[in-house]
């Protein structure tokens, strides 16, 4: 029999009037998310997206795609049937004939009230049926086969196979966000967790280039890649930001240079946000986590910047963002060493209590203006836009 993915989701349906822009949006990303795997067409169902599928298409790797699309609550690998229980029960006993089995459940949903029998009902003729004919018995608590019915207004789908997916909200819902990503652990867990609330996420990336080689360049590009299996389309700003550092050296005390890189990234990221129209920056920063992160340094730093900064980490430990990102695929990436802009001339002791006051009087000494515009001459940017370039690998649950 043809076979079909059913899509469920969650949070869409809340939506209201605004319901239909947000699954005409999670419609685009789950073709997009499903290039070049026999997908033949993706529509509307009730309450769900059914995608069709050929006769190549595989569930495995099905499943590791749509495993990251964001909006989307379970999926399940199904066949379609008239809403009559004769019908579903010829095309279950002819599916089951490829499968072995010795005990089963099923599960009915009756979506489609005026449907004359009850779930029970369906759970019951079904299930006598199937004895029957397999020998199988009905198992409710530990079956080898589970199997789902769901009874549609006009239509009724059946599967064995079903699997969860991200949870969340389509990405392209929630406007468009800057994320600094540095080479670490966090930032690229930061912007993951905006993608999941619907956003599309623009990269920037600071490197000590001329300073130093700048390589930390190629390895925010290798993030970003992996995190553009989320989102489908992505951009990198590579801003050289060695001159600037030095010059902020030359103005600044060891202990608060790295809360003037960072008020400088803000504007930078800012500037970009304009041009860009995004409306919010986000950081990887975790309270307490290094000494630029206590609230009095995050304090002093967010007054740098023009607009809101988001710091979707902020109450997480780091080994919850580690295994989060062990699961999104960034984590072997992000360990690579390398010469991260910021941890050159850092000091030992930084501040931990930043005084607004004392930024404010070094900056005094800065042309803001001037390194701001020097970081976006500087600026490369990279594109990221390969549907079909999407790797098949580990399905992560985020
Ligand atoms: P991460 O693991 O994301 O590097 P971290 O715990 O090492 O975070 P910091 O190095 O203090 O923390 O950086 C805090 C945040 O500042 C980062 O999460 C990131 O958003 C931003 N940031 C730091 N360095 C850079 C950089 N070179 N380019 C872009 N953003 C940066
Ligand atoms: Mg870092």
């Amino acid at each position: 029999m043809k076979r079909f993915v059913v899509v469920r989701y969650h949070e869409i349906g809340l939506k209201g009037k605004n319901a239909p822009f947000f699954f005409n949006q999670l419609l685009a990303n789950l073709r997009k998310a499903c290039y070049g795997l026999g997908v033949e067409g993706v529509r509307r169902g009730h309450a769900m997206a059914v995608l069709s599928l050929s006769p190549e298409a595989e569930w495995e790797q099905l499943k590791e795609r749509l495993g990251k699309v964001f909006g989307v609550a379970r999926f399940s690998l199904a066949f379609h049937t008239e809403a009559t229980l004769e019908a579903l029960e010829v095309a279950i006993l002819e599916e089951l004939k490829r499968l072995t089995f010795s005990s089963f459940r099923i599960t009915a949903k009756r979506e489609d009230k005026a449907f004359l029998l009850t779930s029970q009902d369906i759970n019951r003729e079904l299930g006598a049926s199937i004895q029957r004919a397999t020998g199988a018995r009905v198992d409710l608590h530990h079956a080898d086969l589970d199997i789902a019915v769901d009874i549609l207004p006009r239509e009724a789908y059946f599967s064995f196979q079903w699997a969860p997916g991200p949870g969340g909200l389509p990405v392209g819902t929630g406007g468009k966000v800057i994320c600094l990503l540095s080479g670490g652990i966090d930032s690229p867990i930061a912007a993951l967790r905006m993608m999941k609330r619907g956003c599309q996420v623009v990269f920037v990336h600071f490197h000590g280039f001329p300073l130093v080689e700048g390589t930390s360049r190629h390895k925010a590009a290798e993030l970003v890649e992996i995190l553009n299996q989320y989102q489908y389309s992505s951009q990198l700003h590579l801003i050289p930001f060695g001159d600037i550092q030095k010059q902020i050296i030359v103005a600044t005390p060891p202990p608060y240079r790295v809360l003037l890189y960072r008020r400088m990234m803000l504007r930078i990221a800012g500037e970009v946000a304009r041009r860009e129209n995004a409306g919010a920056l986000v950081t990887g920063d975790s309270l307490g986590q290094v000494a630029s992160q206590t609230l009095e340094n995050l304090a002093v730093i967010d007054k740098a910047a023009s607009m809101l900064v988001l710091r979707p980490l902020i109450g997480m430990n780091k080994q919850e963002i580690i295994d989060q990102a062990l699961l999104a695929g960034t984590y072997e990436t992000s360990i690579i060493p390398d010469e991260d802009c910021c941890q050159l001339f850092v000091p030992k002791h930084p501040v931990t209590r930043g005084s607004l006051e004392e930024v404010h009087s070094l900056e005094v000494n800065l042309d803001i203006p001037a390194l701001v515009a020097q970081g976006m001459v500087g600026a490369e940017v990279k594109e990221f836009s390969v549907p079909e370039g999407l790797a098949v690998g580990p399905s992560p649950i985020i």
